[in-house]
């Protein structure tokens, strides 16, 4: 019996593999049409900030809505299309639709917000991303630091010694820049020095233990610590309760993002939600 079950599960598991990258060809090839097609949409999740809770920033997040897969999250299709190079056409497609919106928001009079966009490590190991980042800005006619460009601690050290570089290419040009994913990354402190960095953003696997796991907690108060004797800011990422926000402030962090503050949103409902509480509380 047992061998028959194997040799079912085995013939199970040989279809799912077909059905796995059947799909997976379907999402790429789907991809390709996918912006002309206007299936992509940017969502903005804001960033929180002070004790008043003002809306500081927000980040830009890819979504795709597929005919007939419908919402596809970006965590599947971001690798498939850093595999086969479309992320640099995606990357710039975003990189002008969220400068276009943060320069509205400038316009609305939130004249200090500043869009973060997530850069893959296939777009930041390519010199042409400082010239389409420059072309964004001036066509938006947004200022450099209207501007923040996240990049995962892991892809910096994939080729810490170019990152160095680009960093320091973009740091010039007035941009902001921050390290997404902290803690998960394994960079050495050596090169976090040499990273010329505004922002660190501390993963959320870490933020989710933090009330209940004594080493994420200490985990997160270290990188914090870490921060600010930097002179980094630092953002909390995946925030979901007031318990948290309680730790992180008591630990010295003051920058949120999750859905304690708010989800991301298209751009027309974010920005209602920017003039309805510009200057009130969170929520
Ligand atoms: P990320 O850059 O670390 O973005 C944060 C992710 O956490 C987002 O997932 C966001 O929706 C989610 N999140 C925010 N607050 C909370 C919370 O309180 N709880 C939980 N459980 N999750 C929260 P999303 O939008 O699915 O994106 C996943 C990842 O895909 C991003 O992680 C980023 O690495 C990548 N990605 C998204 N958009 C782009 C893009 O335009 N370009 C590139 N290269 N990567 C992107
Ligand atoms: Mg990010
Ligand atoms: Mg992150
Ligand atoms: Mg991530």
């Amino acid at each position: 019996a047992a061998k028959r079950q194997g040799g079912n599960s085995f013939r199970f598991y040989d279809r799912g593999m077909h059905r796995a990258s059947a799909e997976r060809v379907a999402l790429e090839n789907d991809l390709r049409f996918a912006i002309e097609r206007k299936e992509l949409w940017v969502a903005y999740q804001p960033c929180v900030g002070g004790r008043e809770g003002h809306v500081v920033s927000a980040e830009a997040l890819l979504r795709w809505n597929h005919p007939t897969l419908g919402s596809v999250a970006p965590d599947r299709f971001i690798p498939i299309a850093e595999e086969n190079g479309l992320i640099v056409e995606l990357g710039e497609w975003i990189m002008r639709v969220a400068c276009n919106e943060c320069r509205r928001w400038h316009d609305m009079g939130r004249n200090g917000m500043c869009v973060s966009v997530n850069v893959s490590a296939v777009q930041f190991g390519q010199p042409r991303l400082i010239e389409s980042v420059r072309r964004a800005l001036d066509d938006a006619g947004l200022p450099a630091w209207g501007l923040q460009l996240e990049i995962t601690e892991s892809s910096l050290m994939k080729d810490a010694e170019t990152a160095v570089a680009m960093l320091r290419a973009f740091k010039n040009m007035g941009v902001r820049l921050a390290i997404d994913d902290f803690g998960t990354g394994y960079s050495s402190l050596a090169y976090l020095k040499r990273f010329p960095v505004d922002v660190i953003k501390i993963d959320q696997s870490f933020v989710r233990g933090l009330c209940d796991d004594e080493e994420d907690a200490a985990i997160v108060r270290a990188i914090i610590v870490l921060a600010r004797s930097m002179r980094l800011e630092v953002i909390a990422e995946g925030v979901e309760s007031l318990s948290q926000v309680d730790v992180l402030r008591t630990d010295g962090c003051e920058l949120f993002q999750g859905y304690f503050f708010g989800r991301p949103v298209e751009a027309e409902r974010f920005r209602q939600v920017l003039s309805a509480r510009s200057l009130s509380a969170a929520h």
